[in-house]
């Protein structure tokens, strides 16, 4: 994702009733700031936020926290929340390696990776979403049947992931290389750069994994 620093965007997060500030004192009660008890899903490197606010429509009965580490992309899901009236989404301004300082050990249901950055140079794979040190913070995160959603249109890095994640010691319960032409793809909701990819013809790579 290109990134250009945006005048303000700090400011506006820090302001946002729909940005959680200070997301380590919520640690193990989370449900208390959503007001129930309903499991608790997240998307790790949102980007602008399409896909996390159209699973908060569709599902009422579960919570959503999208964590997108820079605000200046952060700002644009804010941009678009503003129009929306949904109870069940929030947003962090923080790096995924932060996660078990910020949720308590089986605190979330779902892990949502979506399109994560590349990092195509071996002397960078420790920056991999789906790297084994990425799937420790994961591992503290989860409940014990939590699952870890992963899509792509990068074939090199969903090769990666799929000999990395077992690696880790975790299972591939499901995927497939062409998810739109899949039975994967019943319910599936796009994401920003799934619909730019796919509409260049990239087929779209998904995987579940659970431990
Ligand atoms: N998920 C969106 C989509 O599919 O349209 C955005 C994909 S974009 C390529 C990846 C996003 O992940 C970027 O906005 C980036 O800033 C964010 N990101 C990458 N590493 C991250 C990390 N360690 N913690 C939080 N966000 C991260």
């Amino acid at each position: 994702m290109r990134l250009r620093h945006i005048p303000g965007a700090e400011e506006a997060i820090a302001s946002s009733p729909y940005v959680i500030q200070q997301p380590a004192e919520y640690r193990g009660r989370f449900h208390e700031l959503f007001g129930n008890h309903n499991p608790i899903r997240i998307e790790v490197g949102m980007g602008k936020g399409r896909f996390i606010m159209e699973m908060a429509a569709r599902n009422p009965q579960v919570n959503f926290i999208g964590i997108e580490r820079y605000s200046s992309v952060l700002l644009r899901a804010l941009q678009k929340r503003a129009e929306l009236e949904l109870p069940n989404i929030f947003f962090m301004c923080v790096d995924a390696k932060e996660l078990a300082e910020i949720f308590e050990p089986g605190e979330i249901e779902k892990i949502y990776l979506n399109f994560s950055d590349p990092w195509p140079k071996d002397r960078h794979a420790k920056r991999r979403l789906t790297s084994p040190d990425f799937m420790k913070v994961y591992d503290q995160v989860l409940c014990g049947d939590g699952t870890v959603e992963f899509k792509t249109d990068n074939q090199g890095l969903f090769a990666y992931s799929l000999e990395a994640i077992p690696e880790a010691g975790w299972r591939i319960d499901a995927f497939t290389e062409d998810l739109h032409h899949s039975p994967m793809a019943e319910g599936n909701v796009m994401t920003e750069y799934e619909m730019k990819f796919s509409a260049m013809g990239n087929p779209i790579c998904k995987l579940i994994a659970s431990r």
